[in-house]
């Protein structure tokens, strides 16, 4: 071997021993339970309830991800996604403090720890809490420890401030994988996606959130919005917020919050 050769393997074994620790480092037993069968990865399944056998002993026997609910009563259920902050938050709560309406707001960490009384007022309001996890990145992309960090760490701040235990939970961008649901699984959570996206996010006018949504919701469906973000883009969700819920409320729909419109509980009791 020459010079070369010998550099290359020195690092080709180099790399194969980090990779080797690091898999020993995040491979932790608890959660070495059987993969659940396949889902279409990365979308939300196109049922309202898409049901994932699971084979563990530890686990129920089913793990549903829900994205609407087909019954055919006439409500809706608002989500807000990625709050709280103090710009948007406030604002949505007020419209729906006037409405009287209640709705969900999928939290993460990191906006908690920076806007605690917003948080605060979205529980003592009335609305439901879901754990979007702590720092708004693609979980697919991080280690299993990172995970479960994620989503015991926001677990943690909600229950530090509102005594609650949150029972939902939604990835965000909804990426996930089997590695995903099986961790939102050991943890006694039911995830929660949606079958009506506006793409509020994308600095769409308010006339066109609207529009989009008009045309594509019906009785059952879960609309996704955004309560805050990193982009200057919200003004669209929140100007036409009112005119959603007053089309709705005259064509005799009700707003309800997630588990009320899945029956399911919301918060865990444990
Ligand atoms: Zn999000």
């Amino acid at each position: 071997m020459n010079f070369y050769q010998v550099r290359l393997a020195g690092i080709a074994v180099i790399f194969f021993l980090l990779l080797s620790t690091t898999n020993l480092l995040f491979h932790s037993p608890e959660w070495d339970v059987p993969i659940l069968g396949d889902l279409e990865e990365n979308t939300a399944c196109k049922q309202s309830v898409c049901t994932i056998p699971t084979t563990s002993s530890k686990l129920p026997t089913t793990f549903p991800i829900y994205t609407r609910d087909s019954s055919e009563r006439k409500w809706i259920a608002l989500t807000f996604d990625d709050g709280p902050d103090d710009r948007f938050t406030p604002k949505i709560l007020n419209i729906l403090r006037r409405e009287k309406v209640q709705a969900t707001f999928f939290v993460s960490g990191k906006q908690i720890r920076k806007n605690p009384t917003v948080l605060k007022r979205i529980a003592r309001e009335g609305h439901l809490l879901g754990n979007h996890f702590e720092n708004h990145q693609d979980l697919r992309k991080i280690p299993t420890e990172a995970v479960i960090q994620e989503l015991r760490e926001t677990d943690r701040l909600v229950y530090e401030l509102t005594k609650k235990r949150m029972g939902l939970v939604r990835p965000p961008f909804g990426a996930m994988d089997t590695r995903i649901k099986q961790i939102a699984a050991n943890h006694g959570t039911k995830m929660v996606f949606w079958s009506v996206d506006p793409k509020d996010w994308t600095g769409r006018t308010s006339e066109q959130i609207i529009r989009d949504i008009k045309k594509k919701t019906r009785a059952g469906d879960i609309i996704l919005l955004h309560a805050a973000g990193g982009w200057d883009s919200l003004h669209g969700t929140v100007s036409a917020l009112p005119e959603i819920i007053r089309y709705y409320k005259n064509k005799g729909y009700r707003f309800v919050t997630v588990d009320q419109l899945l029956q399911i509980p919301g918060y865990l009791t444990k």
